[in-house]
């Protein structure tokens, strides 16, 4: 499943795929040859927000180029056909609020649907199988009540976090040099709660709570709203009411196929930028494609990729420490397809928590008119990093054994099984967004969304609100455009 450009055609091409990357010589050479016409914009990137960033300027009118590295556009968002059914094995969900995304599956004609949300979902803990009713609000732990205790308490400290400038917060400094685990392990005693805890962090940001700043996991609740309803952790992990309850027909890649079909020869593909040249009152971007002349430009990659770019001035020196200290999270989406939802019939609702790696988290992905059987398993944060050093097969079978001990033993005889590990992703390099570690937010933040000189950030990772989500990576995309259009 790489979707990895060939090495030998960029070194052939005379490129090297790291910072301070040789031009391509054929890249050169094209461009002696026929000179273009200046861009208005150039935008590196063709997920979401850098395709959000191009529709909204072209609808005012704006000359606009779309390079992007991949053979196809999505980014994040990825919906091939396996036996003729749609997976989408990048982002795939939206839920209340998200207002962006809906907004624009409306425009494009993408219709959505609800997640299967019925029957009994499993509590495997302790090497013991317990079913409960999927729309319980938390699972059957004895430390059920401390849990919400601790989740309510953290919707109280992200109600006052800014969604524009944490770093101003007057207990920044306070909440940026912990931890989640630390102010876990202050707020907790049940090692139920903690497990949950800990489950939810693999579930939202796919990394362990020892990875992330307690400032940016506020930030993040913060975010999960819209302009008019503050975040909230409940709705970040659930699924009637919250970032899980919908998703697209047809596969969420659909909204970037097509945008891009309205751009038209404006997306060019297979065009990774290397270089962003400012000189002469322009900007000079050099892709494996040609070197695009522009008055702005708009990077509308994951800020961690966005280091793999060669800038001439080079970056400040806050946007470069902060890119720095901002790694993806770490997940690897398995799926197996089977014949039907079987496990329906057996009253199950497909949704698993698990203390047992490398899945700890599953659910029903079947289509909308359950034509076949899809179970979906997560596998994060530092599972993502053991099950990652695992053979496919070795991982593959760890997969359908967690499989197997929940749902049963049909679950390990699947038709097909699809995996797709973001984290070897050249251009994306993990998932499912950037999170910062302690220090970052307080020592670099009002680095964020600062342009350099003629050039603009956008992805997900720099919205206000929805950060991480493709609902955030829309509105950052839109903010950028904006941006540039006022220095045009
Ligand atoms: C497994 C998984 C599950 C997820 N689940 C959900 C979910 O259920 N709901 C939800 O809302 N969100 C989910 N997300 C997150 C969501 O997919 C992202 O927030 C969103 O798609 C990010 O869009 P973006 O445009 O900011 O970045 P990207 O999608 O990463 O787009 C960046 C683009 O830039 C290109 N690029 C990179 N470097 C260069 C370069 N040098 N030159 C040219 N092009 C370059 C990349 O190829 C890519 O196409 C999930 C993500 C993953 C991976």
């Amino acid at each position: 499943m790489s979707e990895k450009i060939s090495r030998r055609r960029l070194v052939q091409a005379g490129a090297v795929a790291a910072a301070g990357a040789a031009i391509p010589a054929a890249a050169e050479a094209k461009n002696r040859r026929k000179k273009k016409p200046v861009q208005d914009v150039v935008v590196v990137g063709a997920g979401l927000a850098g395709l959000m960033a191009a529709r909204t300027l072209v609808a005012k009118g704006k000359r606009v180029k779309v390079l992007e590295a991949r053979g196809r556009v999505g980014g994040r968002t990825y919906s091939p056909k396996y036996d003729d059914v749609t997976l989408d094995v990048g982002g795939q969900w939206l839920g209340p609020t998200q207002d962006k995304v809906a907004a624009l599956a409306g425009k494009l004609g993408v219709k959505t649907f609800k997640s299967y949300w019925e029957g009994q979902a499993v509590y495997q803990r302790s090497g013991s199988r317990t079913l409960f009713n999927v729309t319980s609000p938390i699972p059957p732990d004895p430390d059920g009540g401390e849990t919400l205790g601790f989740v309510l308490k953290l919707e109280n400290l992200a109600a006052d976090i800014s969604r524009s400038a944490p770093w101003q917060d007057p207990n920044a400094d306070f909440y940026d040099g912990q931890t989640f685990e630390t102010f876990k392990l202050a707020n907790t005693t049940g090692d139920g709660a903690r497990f949950l805890t800990d489950l939810a962090t693999n579930a939202v940001w796919a990394c362990e709570p020892r990875d992330i700043s307690l400032l940016h996991l506020l930030f993040y609740i913060s975010s999960a709203g819209n302009e008019t309803t503050p975040g909230s952790f409940i709705r970040l992990t659930s699924t009637t009411g919250g970032a899980q309850e919908s998703r697209f027909v047809g596969g969420s890649q659909q909204l970037s196929i097509r945008m891009a079909k309205k751009l038209g020869a404006r997306v060019v593909l297979r065009a990774p930028v290397r270089q962003i040249r400012q000189e002469d009152g322009l900007c000079h971007v050099t892709s494996d494609k040609g070197t695009w002349r522009a008055k702005q430009v708009i990077v509308a990659v994951p800020p961690a990729v966005s280091a793999f770019i060669d800038y001439d001035p080079i970056l400040p020196s806050d946007r470069a420490q902060l890119i720095q200290r901002f790694p993806q999270g770490n997940a690897i989406k398995v799926q197996a397809i089977y014949d039907k939802p079987f496990w329906r019939e057996e009253g199950l609702s497909g949704y698993v928590n698990s203390d047992e790696g490398p899945v700890k988290l599953m659910y029903d992905n079947s289509p909308p008119d359950g034509s076949a059987g899809v179970l979906l398993g997560f596998i994060e944060g530092q599972e993502a990093r053991l099950a990652g050093r695992m053979s496919a097969s070795a991982r593959k079978s760890a997969v359908l054994d967690n499989f197997k001990k929940t749902i049963g033993n049909a679950a390990g005889k699947p038709k097909a099984y699809v995996e797709k590990n973001w984290a070897q992703e050249e251009w994306t390099r993990g998932c499912y967004g950037g999170f910062l570690p302690p220090g970052a937010l307080t020592g670099f933040g009002p680095a964020l969304r600062k342009p350099h000189g003629r050039i603009h950030w956008a992805g997900t990772e720099h919205a206000e609100i929805w950060n991480g989500y493709m609902d955030g990576a829309l509105r950052s995309g839109e903010d950028a455009a904006k941006a540039a259009l006022k220095k045009l």
